[in-house]
């Protein structure tokens, strides 16, 4: 085994399942009725891409791939920084010696780790990180962090969650890394003093915004999960109640409700509707009125209200299609919708946690087509015959579409770009306008070539 930090090409994913069918389903729930269920091949990023961002936000943890090179490359080319200074993560290849058994891959493991922490003293928290390759040889790396915080305890945390393209998609990296968080948080007893969690990851200055926000509605005991750093993991408690930033992290939520928190149904902080909803939400928990709620809120919903306004001429009426990426489809499909006039064709999303979307799902009209999981050739399909005026798509199938003359949006922006709250709803608005605006104003060179070629 070596560790691996290569700056190399981008690797987008393919799956075939073994089942390859579409399935409408029968499900009498108003919210449900109209979701088409599709198994077969699919194109998404494997949960290894989580790391990206993970490794920003908590600012003393490290990220251990145990896989291949393909592994090492994805996540140097998606996090697109240089190997300057420290990266925060890496990738311990396991070779061929490894692969056909001849050395043992836990004490190649441990060789890489001892390696790593001698020369990193700064590392407090180190995540084993499993692959497709540490699955297929059966590699155990629950055993292995174990094993490897006896000997590194205190000084360094070791956990392990997989990001492994054959057990998780694009965000359900995050949800594992959280979920594997959750035992270490501190438990107390507040009984007496409600605490709110703010659970997903979200860029510093939305969780300086969102903590401002909170102090003016009246909420003061409140913490984000993950925290900046991994000593100042939340305390959690029978009278922890949180919120969902991120409609991705369905595991974690089930963990924190083991552990005695309860969460509190709402939409998602995009756009005016949703980030109002999600105050409302949390506000009501704490005894605090919707009157106090606007009141405080007004000034910073008006300016949200006027940024997004600003596209609303451009968008109104035009169609959208989104095949499934992130999970964030359904709640960025009711801000298009609701706010901007956009008319939903279908929304696919790889999958529905109905406990924590429902809110989300009642927003949407009836007529728009909700898609969960893929059969992808069939879904271009649809797709085409629609002809939608934007298409909000991975990586793997922007490149071809465009090349058929549709206008697309990479889905993996919206997970990259800080988009949650009234200060970034414009933002959010802009970055579906921007690829239409720019269809436009090709097409309008093309024209005025044409134009003078006639002339000539
Ligand atoms: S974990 Fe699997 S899908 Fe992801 S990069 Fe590694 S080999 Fe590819």
């Amino acid at each position: 085994m070596t560790v691996s930090t290569d700056l190399m090409d981008e690797v987008a994913i393919r799956f075939d399942s073994l089942e390859n069918k579409s399935t409408p389903i029968n499900d009498k729930s108003p919210t449900t009725k109209h979701i088409l269920k599709e198994k077969g091949q699919r194109e998404v990023f494997c949960g290894l891409t989580g790391i990206v961002w993970l490794h920003r936000k908590i600012q003393d943890a490290f990220f251990l791939v145990v896989g291949s090179r393909t592994c090492a490359h994805l996540i140097q080319s998606a996090a697109g920084v240089m190997i300057f200074a420290e990266p925060r993560f890496a990738t311990a290849i396991i070779d061929d010696k490894d692969l056909a058994g001849l050395a043992d891959a836990n004490e190649e493991l441990d060789k890489v780790v001892s390696q790593l922490l001698n020369r990193r003293p700064d590392i407090k928290l180190l995540f084993l990180v499993g692959s497709c390759p540490s699955e297929v040889i059966k590699l155990d790396l629950s055993n292995a962090a174990a094993r490897l915080s006896k000997t590194y305890s205190p000084k360094v945390k070791i956990l392990n969650y997989s990001g492994s393209g054959i057990e998780t998609t694009f965000t359900q990296g995050e949800d594992a890394c959280l979920k594997s968080l959750v035992p270490e948080m501190p438990r107390v007893d507040n009984k007496a003093n409600r605490q709110l969690l703010i659970v997903g990851t979200l860029a510093d200055v939305i969780e300086d915004q969102f903590s401002r926000l909170f102090n003016k509605i009246g909420i003061k005991n409140f913490a984000f999960f993950p925290p900046r750093n991994s000593s100042n993991l939340p305390e959690i408690g029978s009278n922890t109640v949180f919120l969902l930033a991120q409609p991705f992290l369905a595991e974690t939520a089930l963990e924190l409700e083991k552990a005695g928190a309860k969460h509190i149904p709402a939409m998602f902080p995009f756009g005016v509707e949703g980030s109002y909803d999600w105050f409302l939400s949390a506000a009501s928990h704490f005894g605090i009125s919707e009157s106090k709620v606007k009141a405080e809120l007004e000034p910073y919903i008006n300016r949200a209200k006027y940024a997004v306004d600003k596209n609303l001429k451009f968008l109104n009426g035009k169609s959208v299609f989104f095949f499934p990426d992130s999970q964030l489809e359904i709640p960025l499909a009711r801000f298009l919708q609701n706010e901007l006039g956009m008319k939903l064709l279908e929304v696919g999303t790889p999958y529905i946690h109905k406990k924590h979307i429902d809110k989300e799902l009642t927003k949407i009209s009836s007529s728009a087509q909700i898609s969960e999981g893929q059969d992808v050739e069939k879904q271009l399909d649809r797709c085409t015959n629609k002809n939608p005026d934007l298409i909000v798509c991975g990586l793997g199938l922007a490149n071809p579409l465009e090349a058929q003359g549709f206008t697309t949006k990479w889905a993996i922006e919206l997970v990259f770009s800080p988009i949650h709250g009234f200060d970034q709803a414009g933002d959010l608005a802009e970055l579906f306008a921007r690829p239409l605006n720019r269809r436009e104003k090709l097409e309008g060179l093309n024209r005025n070539s044409q134009f003078v070629e006639d002339l000539q």
